[in-house]
């Protein structure tokens, strides 16, 4: 059988601390999960913000290959009619052929927070969910609080469900709201559900307890048919149930594809492209889509594991879209490093590995993390093994920082560089030291490349080392860039911090224009 995803990114996912999710951005999410088929995608909450609402009016006339756009509401008030709530009103305006409404299944918020009776309350849920049905809605009933609820009063609990289903809901969704229910519970709560009503039944978890992955997939293996979360995680305080492992467990491990065929293979890749869009750096450790998901470390291993991955590996990990690559580190052997040099297509002789190998070592010592860091580890063997980079050569840079009383620091650049055979001097301001460099470099190269227009840097990271060597401390310097395609991450080590940033931009920039050129594997 088939499990149900309902993704709630747009919603639920967008309370996370600190993600916005622009009406522009809403909708590059939903073609996202559309094209990897996603059946049914949550596009708001219309009329609970302007930007909800402007974004159901462009988001229903896109043209929408598998997903079925969802409208989420809430039920009339208590002592309100169906017909005069201006937020079913807002809702069914909204125009989507399906409506989630979310109503109280737990008897205490009945009583303490709608400060209601739980007869009016059920017919709150009942009045609401026939008034979608009567406007020819599909309509599905996220059961707030369920799980707590249920634990307390079962019979309440089932009865708002009975409400739901008897007014013609197409699904009743047991939502646990506050996060804290363990996968035993889940499973057998829907179990116990499933013997009380006959509309199917899904699941909606956050991961206040860290279990909502593990709660979605039991829920679904006891019987559950659909499954809510959002990509990533995403969500409120520690997040929603993460789509990217709950799907590719459902597929792989209990035989349960929720996605169509050919869809999982790019699993992966839609999780970064939804970060991406969310503007959060993409968590290397996540499960079955994280760069490092699949990145083994151990030197000893590694000739065996490229012998037999299946002994190393849970999953083979080209059926998420990912890959195995090998985390280069001082732990690393001969045999690691010729296999990522393959993956990066740099042809290394076997009589260079011996003094590549430990000049990469000696890089490490000083600080260099090239595990964390693959366009420059990719031109560190291209240098190796001969190549020269001849796209520009920087002369010298200058930075002033100005601490001005009323508007605070200003810094400026100025950067000499030559390309393609003419000299181009420079200057540009910014609200930090890297800033300024950054702008004039990029001012100073774009003469000759146009192409670093579409460059963007998207992450800069510093770390202070522990200085070993009696020099004082190190600062080591990471920068994500992109080209809003693929992202590549360099490192710069100095004890000069300026320094540090100027490494890695300039390896950042060249490995960019190598990228446009086609020449590096990645
Ligand atoms: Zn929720």
């Amino acid at each position: 059988m088939r499990n149900e995803i309902y993704d709630t990114t747009l919603r639920d996912g967008a309370q996370r601390a600190g993600l916005q999710f622009s009406v522009e951005d809403k909708l590059k999410v939903l073609h996202a999960l559309d094209s990897i088929g996603v059946p049914f995608v949550e596009g708001g909450w219309p009329g609970a913000n302007p930007r909800d609402t402007e974004f159901f009016r462009l988001a229903t006339q896109e043209r929408l290959q598998h997903s079925t756009l969802t409208a989420f509401g809430m039920t009339r008030r208590a002592g309100e009619a169906a017909g005069d709530s201006p937020v079913l009103r807002e809702v069914l305006d909204a125009g989507t052929p399906v409506v989630c409404l979310v109503g109280k299944s737990w008897d205490l918020h009945v009583t303490e927070a709608l400060r209601t009776t739980l007869e009016e309350n059920l017919a709150m849920v009942a009045d609401s969910i026939a008034m979608l049905v009567a406007e020819g809605r599909r309509a599905f009933f996220d059961a707030e609080h369920f799980f707590d609820g249920y634990r307390r009063n079962p019979e309440y609990a089932l009865s708002v469900l009975r409400a739901a289903e008897e007014a013609g809901a197409q699904r009743l969704v047991l939502c646990d709201t506050n996060g804290g229910t363990l996968p035993h519970e889940a499973a057998r709560v829907v179990q116990e559900v499933l013997g009380a009503v006959s509309t199917p039944v899904g699941v909606h978890f956050h991961n206040d307890a860290g279990c909502a992955v593990a709660n979605s997939v039991l829920a679904a293996e006891a019987g559950a048919l659909q499954v809510q979360g959002t990509m990533n995680g995403y969500g409120e305080r520690c997040g929603n149930a993460d789509l990217v492992p709950i799907v590719a467990n459902l597929s792989l491990k209990l035989d349960r594809p929720p996605l169509p065929d050919g869809s999982l293979e790019r699993l992966t890749e839609t999780a970064h492209v939804v970060a991406e869009i969310a503007n959060i750096v993409p968590d290397p450790h996540q499960p079955y889509a994280g760069r490092n998901a699949f990145a083994h470390k151990a030197g000893l291993h590694v000739s065996a594991i490229v012998r037999r991955p299946d002994a190393y590996e849970h999953i083979e990990p080209g059926s998420v879209g990912n890959s195995n690559h090998i985390v280069v580190s001082d732990l690393a052997g001969r045999a690691n490093l010729l296999r990522k040099a393959e993956e990066l297509g740099v042809d290394l002789q076997p009589d260079a590995v011996a003094g590549i190998l430990s000049k990469l070592k000696d890089l490490e010592a000083r600080g260099y993390a090239f595990e964390a860091a693959d366009a420059s580890l990719e031109l560190f063997l291209r240098r190796a093994t001969g190549w020269r980079q001849e796209l520009f050569a920087v002369e010298t840079f200058r930075i002033l920082v100005e601490e001005h009383e009323k508007t605070g620091a200003l810094a400026e650049a100025t950067v000499k560089a030559r390309s393609n055979g003419e000299r181009h001097i420079e200057t540009a301001e910014g609200h930090g030291p890297v800033g300024a460099l950054d702008n004039a470099l990029r001012l100073a190269l774009g003469r000759t490349y146009p192409e670093l227009e579409k460059m963007e840097l998207t992450d800069y990271r510093v770390r202070v080392l522990d200085g070993t060597k009696g020099t004082g401390a190190v600062v080591r310097v990471l920068i994500e860039m992109t080209d809003g395609e693929r992202e590549w991450t360099t490192v710069g080590v100095s004890e000069n911090i300026i320094q540090a940033s100027y490494e890695a931009l300039a390896e950042a920039y060249t490995y960019g224009l190598l990228l446009d050129t086609g020449a590096p594997g990645a």
